[in-house]
């Protein structure tokens, strides 16, 4: 598979140079030049595959020959090895639980993925690479995570003051060596805009590779497919539509679920649900593509006033909205609501939502408002563990929210990490005096 930018067709490069590039030179994305398609059979008999099968069809012709079947396998099984379940919240509403990771969050598998290419091209080439990542609060610690240890390899997280929760800081600032984690004093998109910077400077690029982790970076962005597959398989057997509803953040993840589609898994309707930070839903309304100031939400990993999948969204769609917008509704939904929804299902069903995966659920609620649900199925995603989350739930649910035990080893260590301002010159500095 060749990788293209997204505004120039010619610049075609392979699956390595993409994922070690992170971006094409004219500042857009790489995007596959072709979308693979999975036979109907296949499709059909899903059932009969494994978490790890469904894996390696989905993403081997995204890389064919580049790695090798037996290393993929063995990326795979490293990146797959927890639970995804799908469970039942009430009639026809069902979540699809991707928080089993190691690190509390659906990004563990697309970080995991990474990592494993990275080593794997770092073995054949000798060359280190050094990863950047602006996080809004799960991407980082997922990605330190999976890089702990890795050879060949640094990791730098940025990340904006105030705006991670305890526990979100802790995996963020709790591993060292060849992981650093720098708190920027601004948001998200500032830390975006930094890690975009190093991209585009030249005179840092003489010495070292640079990459990125975040969710433009292909490596990290295809597998989030696979959750669709799973959602897929376990579902089927209902026999009725199935609507997907996806909290939305930097829509690298329903990207991944609209090209999973594409490739012929049979979806008939994606929901990008998101807070307050609503560029757009307003844009589908609209038309008009104008983002706000970045707002403070308790749904944190979604504070994204700019995403930077959505044009890989217009571009998997011709750029015709009128197309999108046939597959792709949007809703956002403020805090109160968000809060409200969580004690309401606590109470009904006694399942705790996390404030992502609530809003997951009210994409899906809403959606079902005014159509006919008999012969559908939805399914929210449930992005990430609410004890992540634990200061901002409501009261009802504290004492139910259960602490995974690799959390429980983290919060007795000390958190270490670095203070700069939003500046890219200081920034910058930083860079050429520690690597
Ligand atoms: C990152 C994240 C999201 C948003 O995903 P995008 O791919 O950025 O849209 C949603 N929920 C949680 C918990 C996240 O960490």
């Amino acid at each position: 598979m060749l990788y293209t930018s997204l505004k120039d067709k010619n610049h075609k490069i392979n699956f390595e140079k993409a994922i070690i590039k992170g971006l094409p030179p004219d500042k857009t994305l790489y995007i596959p030049n072709k979308v693979p398609i999975i036979e109907k059979k296949w499709i059909n008999n899903i059932e009969k595959y494994s978490k790890n099968e469904i894996a390696l069809k989905i993403i081997k012709p995204y890389i064919e020959k580049e790695i090798s079947k037996n290393k993929l396998i063995s990326i795979l099984n490293k990146t797959l090895n927890f639970s995804l379940p799908i469970k039942k919240i009430h009639d026809n509403i069902f979540t699809l639980e991707l928080f089993h990771g190691p690190t509390l969050a659906f990004k563990d598998i697309g970080a995991k993925f990474m990592s494993g290419c990275l080593e794997y091209f770092y073995k054949k080439n000798k060359k280190p690479i050094t990863v950047l990542v602006a996080t809004s609060g799960d991407t980082g610690g997922a990605v330190i995570k999976a890089f702990h240890n890795i050879k060949g390899i640094n990791v730098i997280v940025l990340f904006p003051s105030g705006m991670v929760t305890g526990i979100q800081k802790k995996q963020l600032t709790t591993l060292t060596g060849n992981v650093v984690a720098i708190e920027i004093k601004g948001t998200f998109d500032d830390c975006q805009k930094i890690v975009k910077k190093v991209f585009l400077d030249k005179s840092l690029h003489k010495k070292k590779i640079f990459t990125s982790a975040n969710s433009i970076n292909i490596a990290r962005w295809l597998p989030q497919m696979f959750y669709y597959f799973y959602a897929y398989k376990q579902i089927k057997k209902f026999n009725k539509k199935i609507i997907i509803s996806v909290p939305s953040g930097n829509f690298g993840n329903i990207c991944a679920a609209m090209l999973a589609n594409l490739m012929g898994l049979p979806i008939c309707h994606f929901i990008a649900s998101t807070n307050v930070n609503d560029t757009i839903p307003r844009f589908l309304k609209t038309g008009k593509y104008i983002p706000k100031k970045t707002i403070k939400t308790i749904s944190n990993a979604m504070d994204v006033s700019n995403p930077s999948n959505f044009i890989r969204i217009m571009n998997l769609y011709k750029n015709n909205i009128t197309n999108i917008k046939k597959k792709l509704s949007s809703y956002s939904f403020n805090d109160k609501e968000t809060l409200k929804n969580i004690k309401k299902v606590f109470k009904k069903y006694r399942y705790i939502l996390d404030p992502h995966g609530a809003i997951g659920y009210m994409g899906i609620k809403n959606y079902f408002k005014n159509i006919e649900k008999k012969n559908k199925i939805g399914i929210f995603l449930e992005t990430a563990h609410p004890i992540k989350f634990i200061k901002k739930m409501p009261n009802i649910t504290k004492k139910y929210i259960i602490m995974p035990k690799n959390i429980k080893n983290i919060l007795n260590k000390s958190n270490k990490y670095i203070i700069l301002s939003n500046k890219y010159k200081e920034f910058k500095n930083w860079l050429l005096k520690n690597n």
